[in-house]
C-alpha cells in the first residue's frame, strides 16, 4: 500500500525499486580508471554493459569515452569468460599501446564466478614466455571486483581507485630523505572543473604551476583533462591527462593522504595507512564554509604550511554572498540526494545558509549515511528524512507531505521536481539534459558560491513565473 492511500508517511514497504537513485558500479570505476594517465578501462562481462556506460558518461562529459569490453557471448556465460578476456586484453594492447588496463567486473561476471586474479596470473605467466605476441608492450594490468548488485556506481568508483592503488603503490618507508614532504590528495567522484579547483588550491599552497614543485602533491584520480579536454585535429583513442603511473606509485611514500568522503567499502586511503604507513585524514567534500574551512586547515596542517592569503578573499566573498542571499533562501525547504558523500556535504551546507533539508536521500545502502547525518550539527529542529537505498518513487511519496521549495542534485530528479511542482537545481553527477554538467563547480569556497548563487537564482526564478507581470527587483 502506498503513502498516497494512507496518508501516513511512515506507511511506504516496497520491494522493488523505481527509479533507483543510483548507477551501475563499473560506471564509477570506469570514471576513475579515466583518472590515470594512459590507462583505459576493461569491462569484464557483455557488450551491452559498456555500450550502457558509455552513453551515459558521454552525455554527461560530452567527450568520447573508449572502455574496452570483453564480450560474453552465450558460452562464455556457461563457461566462463577467461579467452574472452585474453583476446580483449591482447586487442586493446594492441590498438592502444597502454600504459595500464584497468578491469572492471560485471553482474555477469561475478554471479558466474569468475576467477579474475587467477586469469590474471595465466595471462602474465603467458605474456613472460612470449605467448601473447604483445612482448614488447606491457600495460600494467589490475583488476576491481564491481558487481553492482553488491554496490552503487560510488562503491565501483573507491573499487578501482583502491585495486590501481594496491597495485601500483610501491613500498613505503615514509619520504625519502631529503625529498620535500609529498601530500596525496583522493579526490572523489566530483566534476572535471571541481578537480581543477583542486589543482588550484594545492598549487597556490606549493606556490607551483606544477604538482612535481618545491611541495610536490599527487591528485588521483585526475580526469579534468581526459574527461573535458579541448578538442582535436585528429581523433585521439587515449585522451592526455590523468594522474602519471609514476606518481600513482611514489603515493605509498607520502607524508599523507587527505581522502575526500568516506567510503565504506574498498577504502585506498586505509591501505595506505595499514600497508604503507602513510597517515590518513578523511574529509567532506568541501562544500560550504564549515567543511571547506576544515578541508583547508587539513591541508595546512598535513604539509605544515601556512593557508595562502588568497583564499581568506575567496572565503570572505562567499560570506558576503551568504548575507547578500540570505532574505532568498532562508527558512526554505529542500529534498536533495545523490552519492552518499555528496548528499552529506550538500545537508551541511544548506543547513548552514539557513535552508532546512527535509529529505537527504541516498542510493546507497549501509554506508554509513544516517549515522553520518544524525550526527552533523543542525540549524533547525525540524527533522530532516534520511534516506538510504532510495528511489525516486519513494522520494516523492515522502516528499509530497513536506512541501519542499526546491530539490537539488543530478537530472534524474527531473520527474521529482515537476511532480512536485518546483525547481531542480542541477548539481553531481549525472546531467544529462543540459550543458556543461563537467564544469560545474562545487568545491571549495568558489564553488560554494556558484551553487549559492544556483540556489538564489533558481528561487528567484520562480517566483518571478508565478506572477502574471513578474518582478523587476525581487
Ligand atoms: S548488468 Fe550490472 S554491470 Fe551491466 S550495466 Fe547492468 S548494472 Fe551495470
Amino acid at each position: 500500500m502506498s503513502i498516497a492511500e494512507t496518508g501516513n508517511p511512515g506507511s511506504i514497504n516496497f520491494t522493488s525499486t523505481r527509479n533507483a537513485c543510483k548507477l551501475c558500479a563499473p560506471l564509477g570505476a570506469s570514471l576513475a580508471l579515466r583518472g590515470i594517465e594512459g590507462c583505459i578501462p576493461l569491462i569484464h562481462g557483455s557488450q551491452g554493459c559498456s555500450t550502457y556506460i558509455r552513453r551515459y558518461a558521454i552525455s554527461h562529459f560530452r567527450e568520447p569515452l573508449d572502455i574496452g569490453s570483453s564480450n560474453f557471448t552465450e558460452s562464455a556465460a556457461i563457461f566462463g569468460g577467461r579467452e574472452n578476456l585474453f583476446t580483449a586484453l591482447d586487442n586493446l594492447t594492441r590498438s592502444y599501446k597502454p600504459q595500464a588496463i584497468g578491469i572492471t567486473s560485471t553482474c555477469l561476471a561475478e554471479t558466474i564466478g569468475e576467477d579474475l586474479p587467477m586469469y590474471l596470473k595465466q595471462y602474465e605467466a603467458e605474456r613472460s614466455r612470449g605467448g601473447r605476441n604483445n612482448a614488447c608492450l606491457e600495460p600494467v594490468i589490475f583488476y576491481a571486483s564491481t558487481p553492482s548488485y553488491r554496490g552503487t556506481h560510488m562503491d565501483g568508483f573507491h573499487e578501482a581507485v583502491y585495486a590501481a592503488l594496491s597495485a601500483l603503490a610501491g613500498e613505503g618507508a615514509g619520504p625519502e630523505k631529503g625529498a620535500p614532504p609529498r601530500i596525496n590528495l583522493i579526490s572523489g567522484l566530483v566534476s572535471a572543473e571541481d578537480i581543477r579547483e583542486l589543482h588550484r588550491i594545492l598549487r597556490s599552497f606549493t606556490g607551483s604551476p606544477d604538482s612535481r614543485g618545491p611541495c610536490p602533491y599527487t591528485l588521483f584520480p585526475d580526469y579534468s583533462e581526459t574527461l573535458d579536454g579541448p578538442s582535436w585535429e585528429t581523433y585521439q583513442k587515449l585522451p592526455q591527462g590523468g594522474t602519471r603511473l609514476d606518481d600513482i606509485r611514489g603515493m605509498g611514500r607520502a607524508a599523507g593522504t587527505l581522502y575526500l568522503g568516506r567510503p565504506s567499502g574498498a577504502d585506498a586511503g586505509r591501505w595506505l595507512l595499514d600497508c604503507r604507513g602513510v597517515p590518513l585524514v578523511n574529509a567532506e567534500l568541501p562544500i560550504g564554509i564549515e567543511n571547506c574551512d576544515s578541508f583547508f586547515a587539513s591541508l595546512s596542517e598535513l604539509w605544515g604550511r601556512e593557508i595562502p592569503e588568497t583564499w581568506a578573499k575567496e572565503r570572505g566573498r562567499l560570506v558576503d554572498a551568504y548575507i547578500d542571499g540570505h532574505k532568498y533562501v532562508n527558512g526554505k525547504r529542500a529534498v536533495i540526494y545523490g552519492e552518499e558523500d555528496f548528499a552529506a556535504a550538500l545537508a551541511s551546507f544548506l543547513d548552514e545558509i539557513g535552508v532546512v533539508p527535509v529529505i537527504a536521500a541516498t542510493g546507497a545502502e549501509n554506508s554509513g549515511f544516517r549515522a553520518r547525518l544524525g550526527q552533523a550539527p543542525r540549524n533547525t529542529k525540524e527533522k530532516m528524512e534520511i534516506m538510504e537505498d532510495a528511489d525516486f518513487a519513494g522520494m516523492l511519496e515522502k516528499a509530497k507531505f513536506l512541501k519542499p521549495d526546491f530539490v537539488m542534485g543530478h537530472s534524474k530528479g527531473l520527474y521529482l521536481a515537476r511532480n512536485l511542482g518546483v525547481p531542480l537545481v542541477r548539481c553531481g553527477f549525472p546531467i544529462h539534459d543540459r550543458i556543461g554538467g563537467q564544469r560545474i563547480l562545487h568545491l571549495g569556497y568558489r564553488g560554494t558560491l556558484n551553487l549559492f548563487d544556483l540556489i538564489c537564482n533558481a528561487l528567484m526564478e520562480e517566483t518571478q513565473a508565478r506572477h502574471e507581470n513578474g518582478y523587476t527587483y525581487l
